[in-house]
């Protein structure tokens, strides 16, 4: 077989994957050895990557033990985390602590849809009328549509947001335990089909960005998309200068100038210190999609110095997770959901809740560390 035949080699086994990644190395002149070591079965890799060569393998740590006290998250975790930044881990690990030993967080989901907004073409404003009029008499058609191509997803809620021609719908399913996007998007062609068949305007796309997936996007910040979460905690004076060696008023003051002023004249989506490293990094260790970090980083951390306690919260509006489908059933990401216990059916709420509590750990531990000015030398110390 030449170089570029192996390329195109479309098998599913590991000797597949070795003749293209020998191809691969006779293509680029690379040496692929590491690449090629893996624990993944190609098969069942084959519904999750193409032309697959090998594995990137990520450094995988935990965070913790946390105490948490959630509707669907109720004990103590370790928390998997993957990543390639030094300090991270330690610090989550040490905001960690610090809930723990200020008797743990709370967190609840406060809503649950997926959405998926198709634009449909129409002659003008009275026909897009005609069509949103269509659409509302015609819900059990609509839901009938929905529920032939699935059986864990549920049609929510119809959002119309007509802009001349273009009729934009954003749809919100109630996706079962996964994370939904395929079964979202799915569902909705099913969705478009029949408003075509029936009122004449035509599909211009299935996802007309209104819905809006891997691009940050108010609409998301403000009517949530996938999980809508909260954490919080109060932290006693005495800890706060113990574990944290700076004081509750230092904290606060802080995030009122960096997460609150300072995030709202950089115009940033969400209000917080580094909520993209907790989220990137679980999402990376559970199997979760990692593009969808641009919704779950748009976080909202508060804090309040309550007569010498420290009280801290995070608002997650966006967390688009699953514990089915997507990579979460690869070996090392499911061994990763065994440790939080979030393996499969009835779980993903309670993943949105833990992670919702790393979230608010990483943001106490680095908003205490800068409070404190510490930053950079817990930087210098693990990272460098
Ligand atoms: P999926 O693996 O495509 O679908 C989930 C499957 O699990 C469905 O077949 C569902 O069956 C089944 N299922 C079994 N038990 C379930 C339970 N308890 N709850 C929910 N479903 C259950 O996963 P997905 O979450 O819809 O999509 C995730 C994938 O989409 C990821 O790989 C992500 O990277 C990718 N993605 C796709 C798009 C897109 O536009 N298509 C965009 C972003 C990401 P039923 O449907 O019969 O109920």
């Amino acid at each position: 077989m030449d170089q570029k035949e192996g390329l195109k080699n479309r098998g599913r086994t590991r000797e597949d994957v070795e003749i293209r990644r020998k191809a691969a190395e006779g293509f680029t002149g690379a040496d692929l050895s590491a690449i090629s070591e893996y624990a993944i079965d190609p098969e069942m890799a084959s519904k999750n990557i193409e032309n697959m060569i090998g594995t990137v393998q990520i450094p995988l740590g935990y965070a913790g033990p946390v105490t948490i006290h959630g509707e669907y998250a109720d004990g103590e975790f370790l928390v998997p985390l993957a990543t390639t930044e030094g300090a991270l881990v330690a610090s989550i690990s040490r905001g960690m602590s610090v809930i723990s030993s200020s008797g743990g967080a709370n967190t609840m989901v406060l809503r649950d849809a997926m959405t998926r907004a198709p634009v449909l073409r129409t002659e003008g404003i009275a026909h897009a009328r005609k069509v949103m009029e269509w659409v509302s008499d015609n819900r059990d058609l609509i839901d009938d549509a929905v529920s032939g191509t699935t059986s864990h997803g549920r049609l929510d809620d119809i959002e119309f947001f007509p802009a001349g021609r273009d009729l934009h719908m954003r749809l919100s399913f109630e996706t079962g335990d996964a994370m939904g996007m395929n079964m979202a998007t799915i569902a909705s062609e099913a969705v478009c089909k029949l408003i075509e068949e029936n009122t004449g305007a035509v599909t211009v796309s299935v996802s007309g960005n209104m819905c809006s997936d891997k691009k940050p996007a108010a609409i998301n910040m403000i009517r949530g998309r996938g999980k809508t979460v909260v954490a919080e905690a109060k932290i006693p004076r005495d800890i706060v200068e113990s574990k944290l060696h700076t004081d509750a008023a230092s904290i606060a003051r802080t995030n009122t100038s960096k997460n609150l002023v300072g995030s709202s004249m950089a115009g940033t989506l969400g209000a917080n210190a580094h909520a993209a490293n907790m989220v990137a990094a679980f999402f990376i260790a559970t199997g979760q999609d990692p593009a969808q970090t641009v919704a779950g980083s748009m976080a909202l951390t508060y804090c309040e110095d309550d007569g010498g306690d420290l009280y801290i919260s995070v608002r997650m509006p966006a967390v688009e997770l699953g514990t089915v489908g997507g990579g979460t059933s690869l070996p090392c990401q499911r061994e990763a959901l065994a440790m939080i216990g979030c393996v499969g059916d009835g779980k993903a709420r309670k993943l949105s809740e833990i992670l919702a509590v790393t979230v608010l750990a990483g943001e106490l531990s680095t908003l205490a560390a800068q409070a404190a000015g510490h930053l950079g030398r817990a930087h210098a110390a693990l990272g460098r």
